[in-house]
């Protein structure tokens, strides 16, 4: 048995055995071969296995993601008939008397080097697709497990070096129980996906892929984040009862789920919810969510091999829209960049990406990008209450020239012809501090701020979001950061304008008291989390909370405002 310390990242028990996902070992020797039919017979067996996993794969996506999603497989399962592929490597094993390996991976790379070069988005394309193909098609002639999230079909956990966000979508909640990471943080996006599919996960252990191997009983306690390989029987019944207890908890929580959210002394805040795609919104319905606070619109674009139609995004902004009927949704344009990679865009690797070309400044650039998911979510602001959201802003002209674009689009639309509301509010996230500090100009100009602490609090304490060796400076209650806070919330009060807050600290239960004292509007959290901010909010008074902060602006460190806190409200 052991016992592995990590960082919580969604609540909840998970108790299930051991499934590994990692790379396989895809190496190979290259051998002559006396009877190269066998060989060629080889092939076949490993493409046919490959094509039916790739069915049910693209079975499964198309019923989590939507068709568009489930239109890679479809490219990829056209590699693997297409002739003029593999009738080469055929050839190759006969002509030159090798293995299949060989055969496959040479003629593979042949055909990747030749696309690759080409000056032809499409070609381009290809080019990753059959390498994605070819692995798998490796791994089954070598025999080895190509670990695959979507083709679980038993309960497990997932122990894995890290989870991309894509490799998250994939995830099945009937069968997967739980994760666990060596590496990550509470605001790596796999950690906020895994809270919207309410998974309960531990990430950051460092070492967890070391500890636990595949189908050892596994128990992942993402409330308090522990982890514990091979419990002994008394840990699995305490477990058990923790896992009855929260599930206790929880249907506590939702007799409030269609309450208004007021404190004590008679406040009304707004709880909002951080989505990812439309089919989170029913998860923000069930969480009693008074509106969308953030809706991160890259996922449209991730897990695909080319970028949205505008079309598309009309439909996911619409569904969305419509879902939410006259609540507010606030959909934050594009923020690619950080842990949010997109192949087939092509951009060089960086040495610092969350400091790189990402989000704004990418589609500023790339204005043909950013102008068609404009032109989509215009299009779409007539099917419900639509604010537009800008990520990254660091400075007044990036926020100028996005909303002139806007404008620019919203004017050709109309002489097109279409319908676009007249009262879309515009604003902009507040995750660089430099715009932090001098929000008073930026909020004579923008609608509403949404504060992003996620990336605010990485860039004002300079420690990477994602690297649990610093995540010791990753602090949310730091003074620092609540002295940005409050300077935004008081430019926004200012100028008459609201200010809310999408980062992972407005879920936070430390967090919210100091939030509602500092004056914040708006509450963007992941679903799961409206219900126990409400249930604590009831209890807060605003006018108490409020009479402590020139206190905790002027605190020196951290934890003295987390004593102060847990003194004040019993925490
Ligand atoms: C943030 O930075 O706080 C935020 C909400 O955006 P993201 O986590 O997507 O970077
Ligand atoms: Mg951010």
């Amino acid at each position: 048995m052991s016992h592995i310390k990590g960082i919580a990242a969604s609540s909840g028990i998970a108790i299930a055995k051991v499934y590994r996902l990692e790379a396989p070992d895809l190496s190979y020797n290259k051998n002559n071969v006396d009877v190269p039919e066998d060989e060629v017979k080889r092939l076949h067996e490993a493409l046919d296995i490959s094509k039916s996993e790739l069915e049910k794969i693209k079975e499964h996506t198309k019923k989590s993601l939507g068709d568009e999603h489930a239109e890679i497989f479809s490219a990829h399962l056209l590699v693997l008939s297409d002739p003029e592929l593999i009738q080469p490597i055929e050839d190759k094993i006969k002509s030159e008397n090798v293995n299949a390996e060989a055969a496959l991976d040479e003629t593979a790379n042949m055909f990747i080097d030749m696309f690759k070069n080409m000056d032809n988005e499409y070609m381009r394309e290809r080019a990753a697709d059959i390498q994605d193909v070819t692995k798998r098609v490796m791994a089954h002639l070598l025999d080895v497990t190509f670990p695959d999230p979507a083709l679980i079909n038993e309960e497990v956990v997932i122990v894995a070096d890290d989870l991309t966000p894509s490799d998250t979508a994939q995830l099945n909640k009937q069968y997967v129980k739980g994760f666990t990471t060596d590496i990550g943080g509470r605001t790596s996006h796999s950690a906020i996906m895994a809270r919207s599919l309410e998974i309960p996960a531990v990430v950051g252990t460092k070492e967890i892929t070391r500890k636990a191997e595949k189908d050892e009983k596994i128990i992942v306690d993402g409330i308090d984040g522990d982890v514990i390989v091979n419990p002994t029987q008394e840990e699995l019944d305490t477990y058990q009862q923790k896992m009855a207890d929260f599930e206790k908890q929880k249907q506590e929580w939702a007799k409030l789920k269609d309450e208004p959210t007021v404190t004590a002394d008679g406040t009304h805040v707004e709880l909002a919810a951080n989505i990812g795609t439309p089919d989170d919104v029913e998860g923000v319905l069930n969480n009693g969510g008074e509106g969308v606070g953030l809706y991160r619109t890259e996922f449209l674009y991730m897990g695909k091999s080319q970028l949205p139609t505008e079309e598309e995004q009309f439909g996911a902004y619409k569904s969305v829209l419509e879902q939410m009927g006259d609540k507010p949704v606030v959909v934050r344009t594009l923020d690619i960049g950080g842990d949010k990679e997109l192949d087939y865009l092509d951009l060089p690797k960086e040495l610092n990406p969350f400091l790189g070309f990402r989000a704004i400044r990418l589609c500023l650039e790339r204005d043909d990008i950013f102008r068609t998911q404009l032109r989509a979510l215009l299009r779409a602001s007539v099917h419900g209450n639509l604010k537009i959201m800008f990520p990254m802003i660091a400075t007044l002209e990036e926020f100028r020239e996005a909303k002139n674009m806007l404008d620019e689009e919203k004017l050709k639309l109309k002489e097109e012809g279409h319908d676009i509301s007249d009262d879309i509010e515009v604003g902009i996230m507040v995750e660089i501090p430099a715009t932090a500090m001098i929000a008073r100009q930026f909020a004579k100009e923008v609608d509403f701020f949404s504060i992003g602490t996620n990336d605010l609090i990485q860039y004002t304490m300079a420690a990477d979001r994602m690297n649990e060796r610093v995540s010791y400076l990753y602090q949310p209650y730091n003074p620092a950061i609540l002295n940005l806070i409050n300077n935004v919330i008081e430019a926004a009060h200012a100028e008459g304008k609201w200010a809310g807050m999408c980062g992972e600290m407005a879920g936070d239960s430390i967090a919210i008291p100091i939030l509602l004292g500092l004056g914040l509007d708006e509450f963007s959290m992941s679903a799961t989390s409206i219900l126990p901010a409400r249930t604590q909010l009831k209890d807060l008074s605003k006018e108490e909370m409020a009479s402590y902060k020139e206190n905790l602006l002027s605190m020196g460190t951290a934890d003295e405002v987390v004593a102060f806190i847990k003194e004040k409200t019993n925490q």
